[in-house]
C-alpha cells in the first residue's frame, strides 16, 4: 500500500474528517479540514497544513514517525493506530460559517451517486451554483477520492442498470437521461430511468447499446448546447437497436428533473406516449 493512501487511512481511522485533499490537522484545533495530502512521486504522502503547523508537529500529534509518510506500507493502518500510544483528537467539523474567499469553504451540498458497490459520484453544489463532480473508491470502509483517471468511466454500469434491467423485464419504458440526480428523481415518481457515467461531453455508446437493446426507450436530453449535440449522436446510435423509441425536449435550459417538477413527466404521460404508434 502506498504511503499516500496507508496516511489516508491512518486519519481516517484516527477520526480525521476530509474534504477531497484537505483533511483536519491533528496539530491544531482544526474546525474545518485545512491540512493538504498530496500523493508525491513513488506513492508519498505530501502534507501542509494551511493553519502554519510544520511537518514535524503534524507527526509528532499522530505519534508517527516521519518515515512511514515516505515508505510503502505492508500493514494496514488499524494494526499501527491500535499499537499506537498517541491518539489524536479531533473536533468537531463544522460546514458552516466558513466563508470567505475559499469556494471550499462556503456552504454546499453535498449527493452521493451509487454506480458500483465500490465507485460512486460525488457531486458537490457549492451556494454560488457551481458545481464540482469527482469520483470515489471504497477502500475497506472508507470512501476516498480516486486519482485522476485511475476509474476508467467505459467499464462502469450505467447509473441504476440493475433495476433498469429488472424493469425491462416487466417491460417498463426506460427513460434516458443526462445526470443522476433526474434519473433520481424520475425513479421517485415511479418511473424507471438510466444515464451514463461521464456526461454529454462523452456519451457511453456501446453499453447504453447493450443494455437498453430492445427495450422502450424515452430521451430525454438537456436542453442546452452540450445536451442537444449529445442528443443528435445518442438518437442516430440508439434508435435503432431498441424497440420504441420517442425523445422529449423540454425548454430551454431545462432538463429531465426540471420536467418532472413541473409535471410535464409523469408515468402516465410517458405511457401515453407510447401507446401510439411512432
Ligand atoms: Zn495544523
Amino acid at each position: 500500500m502506498s504511503a499516500h493512501k496507508w496516511f489516508c487511512d491512518y486519519l481516517s481511522t484516527s477520526g480525521a474528517v476530509n474534504i477531497g485533499k484537505l483533511w483536519q490537522c491533528p496539530s491544531h484545533s482544526d474546525s474545518y479540514p485545512s491540512m493538504s495530502v498530496e500523493e508525491g512521486e513513488d506513492g508519498r504522502a505530501l502534507i501542509y497544513c494551511h493553519a502554519g503547523c510544520t511537518f514535524m508537529e503534524v507527526c509528532n500529534a499522530l505519534g508517527l514517525h516521519a518515515h512511514l509518510l515516505f515508505e510503502e506500507h505492508p500493514w494496514n493502518a488499524k494494526k499501527v493506530f491500535q499499537a499506537n500510544p498517541i491518539k489524536p483528537t479531533f473536533c468537531k467539523v463544522s460546514y458552516a460559517g466558513h466563508g470567505g474567499s475559499n469556494k471550499g469553504r462556503m456552504s454546499f451540498h453535498i449527493q452521493h451517486h451509487q454506480f458500483t458497490p465500490t465507485v460512486r459520484l460525488e457531486r458537490v453544489k457549492y451556494e454560488d451554483g457551481s458545481k464540482m463532480c469527482k469520483w470515489q473508491v471504497l477502500e475497506g470502509d472508507a470512501w476516498y477520492y480516486s486519482q485522476e483517471g485511475k476509474i476508467n468511466l467505459d467499464e462502469l454500469p450505467l447509473y441504476r442498470e440493475k433495476e433498469v434491467i429488472q424493469g425491462s423485464f416487466m417491460d417498463e419504458i426506460v427513460v434516458l437521461c443526462e445526470s443522476e440526480s433526474s434519473v433520481d428523481a424520475l425513479f421517485n415518481i415511479g418511473i424507471y430511468a438510466t444515464t451514463w457515467a461521464g456526461g454529454a461531453s462523452q456519451p457511453k455508446l456501446s453499453r447504453l447499446k447493450e443494455v437498453l437493446k430492445d427495450m422502450r426507450v424515452l430521451w430525454v436530453p438537456d436542453n442546452d448546447p452540450a445536451g442537444l449535440k449529445c442528443s443528435a449522436v445518442i438518437e442516430h446510435e440508439l434508435k435503432p437497436v431498441v424497440r420504441q423509441w420517442k425523445t422529449l425536449i423540454g425548454a430551454e435550459g431545462e432538463d429531465a428533473k426540471d420536467l418532472v417538477k413541473r409535471s410535464a413527466i409523469t408515468l402516465d404521460s410517458i405511457v401515453g406516449l407510447f401507446a401510439h404508434p411512432l
